[in-house]
């Protein structure tokens, strides 16, 4: 009789599992489950439209890294049944920090552009890894849940774009110029290199407006920028716009004698622009004046005796009778 009732339980479960497993592979979570040796025990319908690879190809193997890159690593349900979590840092885009890196009692979450090789198409996909232990604690297997997030990653990177340009001449806004100062400030100040600042300002743009109109200065603006772009090229320079007619371009890692080249590069490129000024009293087209400091950057000083730095080597600049680049420390 106990026996009866103890096969009866065992068909039950199994009847239980089968219908687990055949619930999970109709679920509309993108889902596959690894077993305790990292191999591929399910992999739902969801996931073989996701990834656009068959279950049949993957199931039974540790082959399912190909479904989202096209080289073998690690997924994320890999390192939670190896509890390597405290790999997950140097693996994925961004992840929930909770949790102890050595057991893995609960599920670990993680962000990361996936290439898709069956697809052909980058995704950003959330990843959740839970494990599940028998009784005796012993770890069984492990669930990946995946989610496409790739729209509100794309929407989310726009706005965090936005945030940093400048609405009128897309280059750096002030905000994020004070931000790359500071960074840079203290890279230079670790890695003990000089930084270097121009400060550049349009001649006579009162003056321009009065003549074109706000229309016309403001798009006289935008060429300015984008000549500037074009003359820094290390990926590191970044043209900022500082406010009203003035930008500021930070040039890590330069000495003065490579700024005073930028500068000089850079008034030539909008000169070459050869936007017509006729209210201007030192040329007949746009013209700019570049005041240009460069700091040794150690532990004393703050970030911002550069900008003074630069701005009174503009002002000597536009004293000394503008369209010219002043260096601080010399004499114009
Ligand atoms: P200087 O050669 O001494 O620099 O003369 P300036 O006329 O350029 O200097 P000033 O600072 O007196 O004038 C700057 C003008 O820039 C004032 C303002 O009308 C104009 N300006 C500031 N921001 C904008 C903008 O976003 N669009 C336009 N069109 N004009 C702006
Ligand atoms: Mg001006
Ligand atoms: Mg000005």
């Amino acid at each position: 009789m106990a026996r009866k009732q103890d096969t009866d339980a065992k068909q039950q479960m199994a009847g239980d599992l089968d219908f687990s497993v055949r619930l999970m592979e109709h679920l509309v979570v993108p889902t596959f489950v690894l077993d305790a040796e990292c191999r591929v025990i399910i992999w739902n319908k969801a996931c073989e439209r996701l990834t656009g690879i068959e279950a049949a190809e993957v199931l039974g193997t540790q082959e399912h890294w190909r479904g989202f890159y096209d080289s073998p690593r690690p997924c994320l349900a890999d390192l939670v049944a190896q509890g390597r979590t405290a790999e997950i840092d140097a693996l994925y885009s961004d992840h929930d920090h909770a949790g102890d890196g050595a057991i893995v009692a609960h599920g670990r979450r993680a962000e990361n552009w996936c290439v898709m090789p069956q697809l052909g198409t980058r995704l950003y996909l959330a990843i959740d890894a839970g494990p599940i232990y028998d009784d005796a604690g012993k770890l069984i297997a492990v669930v990946e849940t995946l989610r496409d997030i790739t729209a509100q990653k794309t929407a989310q990177d726009e706005l965090q774009r936005l945030a940093t340009r400048d609405g009128l001449t897309s280059v750096a806004n002030r905000r994020s110029f004070d931000d790359m100062l500071n960074m840079e400030w203290r890279r230079a100040s670790r890695e003990s290199r000089a930084l270097s600042l121009l400060m550049v300002d349009v001649d006579f743009f009162k003056r321009f407006n009065d003549t074109y109109g706000h229309q016309g200065g403001d798009e006289c603006l935008r060429h300015v920028a984008a000549a500037m772009s074009g003359v820094v090229k290390r990926a590191s320079d970044a043209v900022a716009r500082y406010g009203g007619e003035e930008f500021a371009i930070l040039l890590p890692a330069t000495e003065p004698d490579g700024a005073l080249i930028v500068a000089e590069r850079i008034r030539a490129a909008v000169t070459a622009l050869r936007l017509p000024h006729s209210g201007s009293e030192v040329a007949d087209h746009v013209t700019v004046s570049i005041g240009v400091a460069s700091i040794q950057v150690t532990g004393n000083g703050v970030p911002s005796s550069l900008v003074a730095a630069a701005d009174a080597a503009l002002y000597r600049a536009k004293y000394t009778g503008r369209n010219r680049v002043v260096q601080a420390g010399k004499t114009a």
